[in-house]
């Protein structure tokens, strides 16, 4: 029996990990939940499963979460950044899933780790942010991170009993979004709606954005280079439209292995929680024959910038991967807002790059989070003006 603590349990990883978790009672404890905003469904998880501890951001919301369940119930409840720490670090969890969306992610995961708990992380912002500093030997040396990213679960068990000095490539696979075949020229009447309707993976918001301008792989090759070790002229990226191959590992004999299977973050979840077992999830298996063909095309980096843009922050080093990951965050807010349109996103992620002044990373999760702060504030300087 495993003794979880899932931070984010209300959006799309959340649910998918509570659905596991509801498959295999026998296997798995939530111990705490917490959500941000989906106080309504934070509050069902709470009656379900009975967590010791529940955390929400805000007090009015813990006073909303309070009023919805019923009375008796042994579920403590706290808000706020403190409330985070204590669920990341709860002492009767034994793995964290950090499912919570974009940069706010980081501190709560930093949290976990320190506790000396294994993480199943589906946060990528956390490597992106600070990678170089928690892939330290002495930073994370008791605790596991298990990939939950689809491509990065891909890797992971494709690398699964072969020597990492034996491995020559990484091929990050990418279904290439709503608009691979959309004509550039096209891309400056996008909608938000447009832009959420993934052809392959349901997902929520942010990463669905990220996955139509192409950030999402960006962000994909900063988390590989951290979570495998590996320097990113060896990570490849592979647009591939059926988004069956989940990633793929090449090796020194030219042998290429691949992890398949259909797009359902299910499997990447279950194996994480699970580790190194393998859980018998019910879900719709993969038909190639009904498939029939499965196409690969190299991405178009002149058509998404984004793509460009990650690979340059992550050759910059330092806190470029935080500046590009802050910007990203503004700009697709604005997006989703209706306060700037879907060729501004690059634009103001490439200006506010070019007015950060970049430095080496310290060693410490401050520096991080000022940097994250203030190229949020540049970004928004740009928003409606370019
Ligand atoms: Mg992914």
């Amino acid at each position: 029996m495993k003794n979880i603590s899932i931070l984010g349990s209300t959006g799309s990883i959340g649910v998918n990990t509570i659905n596991i978790i509801r498959m295999f009672p026998e296997e798995f404890k939530v111990k705490v939940l917490t959500a941000k905003n989906n106080i309504k469904l934070l509050a069902d998880q709470i009656i379900e499963f009975a967590p010791e501890l529940a955390v929400v951001y805000e007090e009015k919301n813990a006073d909303m979460l309070v009023k919805l369940l019923p009375a008796g119930l042994k579920t403590e409840i706290i808000f706020g950044k403190k409330g985070y720490k204590k669920a990341a670090s709860y002492s009767g969890s034994d793995i964290v899933i950090s499912s919570m969306v974009g940069a706010a992610g980081l501190v709560p995961t930093i949290a976990a780790i320190k506790a000396g708990k294994n993480v199943a992380l589906a946060n990528k912002e956390t490597l992106v942010m600070a990678g170089e500093i928690i892939t330290k030997p002495n930073f994370a040396k008791r605790i596991k991170i298990f990939p939950i990213d689809s491509e990065h679960s891909a890797i992971f068990q494709s690398l699964a009993g072969h020597k990492k000095e034996e491995l020559t490539k990484i091929i990050l696979t990418a279904s290439g979004g709503p608009f691979r075949k959309l004509p550039r020229k096209k891309f400056n009447s996008i909608t938000p709606d447009e832009a959420l309707n993934h052809p392959t993976w349901s997902m929520g918001k942010k990463i669905s954005i990220d996955s139509a301008t192409l950030m999402n792989k960006g962000l994909e090759i900063i988390e590989a280079k951290w979570l495998f070790g590996i320097n990113e002229d060896k990570i490849e990226v592979l647009i591939h439209p059926q988004s069956i191959i989940h990633s793929m590992v090449e090796f020194i004999d030219g042998s290429v292995i691949a992890q398949l299977g259909n797009p359902d973050m299910k499997t990447a979840i279950s194996y994480a929680l699970s580790y190194p077992k393998r859980l018998p999830i019910k879900q719709t298996r993969m038909d190639l024959a009904k498939i029939g063909s499965l196409s690969f095309e190299t991405p178009n980096f002149d058509k998404f910038l984004c793509l460009r843009l990650a690979y340059e922050a992550l050759k910059e080093g330092g806190l470029m991967p935080t500046v590009l990951n802050a910007a990203n965050e503004i700009a697709v807010e604005a997006f989703l807002n209706k306060k700037t349109d879907f060729l501004s996103i690059p634009k103001i992620i490439e200006k506010t790059m070019l007015k950060y002044n970049n430095k080496s990373l310290n060693g410490n999760i401050e520096q991080i989070l000022e940097a994250d702060v203030f190229s949020r504030e540049i970004a928004s300087s740009f928003i409606g003006v370019i």
